[in-house]
């Protein structure tokens, strides 16, 4: 029997925000006009906006009624102690220091633990991640496992640290020249495929042997914990928030975008255990970003933030439902045929645009070319997480070739129903059946850095 607890929407809805569609012709316009980049679309001309995940949350009335409760004192708002104690509950760390958001703790982290020569793990790179940590000084290394790189291969834990990898990285470079690992929990560029306790327990064995700090990237850790709970053994009869504390033990500080899992619209923190660490932190902290207890956040931000991280770990059925709806447009892709990554992951849906355009060579952004067209096709739009978003080699300065070129369809928490999934299945049917008339992109302009947020493209 169908579960009924199950079927809908653990919420109803208070507030609405009027979308339109525009024409066919308008979308083509407009596209060409954003040269071919869904970053350069204006929000206006998008019917349904899954371009991310990030500050994108609708707020509950518990964070709304918090918002009102804004302490707006330059120094010591109530608002940051309250962010400390939710946060020290649910991770254990020590010590927090706020910021505007995810990339600004990436920054601080990097500029205290790296010295230039160093070199840095992680499971698959983040864009904002790498950068901050190759300005910092530092190389990055992949040690994810293989399986991450072929988007057709199951793996309950898809995002797993590949441990004789790290050992090869220790064995080459010497673990005094390794200060970190990151550790993506889940890894938002394999296709939000989580990483599972066992794992991190590992990694956490072989870095403190060594000195190596562990730092979680925690953008979307509740979804992680989510996974935990469903697929690995022994957590079953756990929460989320529990789940989330020992996940968290096994590391030694996070970097945290409270746009993703504290389903707020803008903040972040880094928190850690260690106290020079700290201390350094916060002398970091009001340079760029500003006083250690606010860092670019207004008080009412920190609030929306604690209640918003406290909620999310209080009702299971909030994580659950936000990545079942995951599962459910994938569902609906694969019933397609339409070719994406599995299993699916916990934040978005990611086509395979190499087996959707297997004509385009990847020089001629398959994957750029797929958001554009999924855009064209039915006003929905995606992202491209291919060769653009990897950039070009500092040191050769080729393009970077990933594995995997992908569309990130990315669902905004608790925004759309599973009624707007439904268009998103039928616009890709679409496409995929005109799929052979579609050709290649050339790039016409080229920032150096993070160049996927502002590069532009014609049609060859
Ligand atoms: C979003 C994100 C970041 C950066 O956070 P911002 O809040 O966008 O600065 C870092 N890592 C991962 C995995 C992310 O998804």
């Amino acid at each position: 029997m169908v579960d009924l607890s199950q079927m809908a929407e653990p919420f109803k809805i208070k507030m609405v925000e009027p979308i339109k569609i525009r024409t066919r012709a308008e979308r083509e316009k407009a596209i060409a006009e954003a040269g071919y980049n869904t970053f350069l679309l204006k929000s206006e001309d998008v019917w349904i906006d899954l371009l991310t995940d990030s500050g994108t949350a609708a707020m509950s009335d518990y964070q709304w009624a918090g918002m009102m409760l804004g302490d707006e004192a330059y120094a010591g708002s109530k608002n940051f102690y309250f962010l400390c104690d939710v946060v020290k509950d649910i991770m254990g760390y020590k010590y927090l220091v706020p910021t505007h958001q995810g990339r600004g703790a990436e920054h601080i982290l990097s500029r205290y633990y790296i010295r230039e020569g160093d070199h840095v793990p992680g499971n698959m790179y983040f864009t904002t991640t790498r950068l901050h940590q190759e300005m910092a000084g530092a190389t990055f290394h992949d040690v994810i496992i293989d399986e991450a790189h072929n988007p057709s291969k199951e793996h309950p834990f898809k995002g797993n640290v590949d441990i004789a990898k790290l050992e090869k990285l220790v064995s080459e470079v010497g673990e005094d020249k390794i200060p970190y690992i990151t550790v993506g929990a889940p890894v938002n560029m394999a296709g939000g495929q989580p990483v599972s306790m066992a794992n991190m327990k590992e990694v956490a064995g072989f870095c403190r042997k060594r000195n190596i700090k562990v730092v979680l990237d925690a953008a979307r850790v509740l979804e992680n914990c989510y996974f935990i709970q469903q697929r690995e053994d022994g957590y079953k009869d756990k929460n989320i928030k529990e789940i989330c504390q020992e996940l968290c033990s096994y590391t030694d500080a996070c970097t945290m975008s409270a746009k993703k899992d504290a389903y707020v619209n803008i903040g972040g923190w880094l928190a850690m255990n260690d106290e020079d660490f700290f201390i350094e932190a916060k002398k970091q902290v009001v340079v760029y970003e500003g006083l250690h207890t606010y860092g670019g956040m207004a008080g009412r931000d920190m609030e929306a933030v604690a209640r918003g991280f406290k909620e999310a770990t209080e009702n299971d059925e909030i994580v659950s439902w936000r990545v079942r709806q995951v599962e459910y447009l994938g569902n609906g892709l694969m019933q397609a045929d339409i070719p994406i990554v599995r299993p699916v992951g916990g934040h978005a849906v990611f086509v395979d645009a190499k087996a959707f355009f297997p004509n385009l060579p990847q020089d001629q952004f398959p994957a750029q070319q797929l958001a554009a067209q999924i855009y064209i096709e039915s006003g929905v739009r995606t992202m491209e997480r291919g060769i653009v978003s990897a950039g070009r080699d500092p040191a050769t300065g080729e393009h970077r070739i990933p594995k995997l070129e992908l569309v990130r369809i990315t669902i905004p928490r608790r925004v759309y129903t599973n009624s707007h999934m439904d268009v998103v299945v039928e616009g890709i049917k679409n496409l995929w059946k005109r799929r052979n008339d579609v050709k290649g992109l050339k790039m016409v302009f080229e920032p150096e850095s993070l160049r996927f947020f502002q590069a532009r493209f014609e049609q060859m």
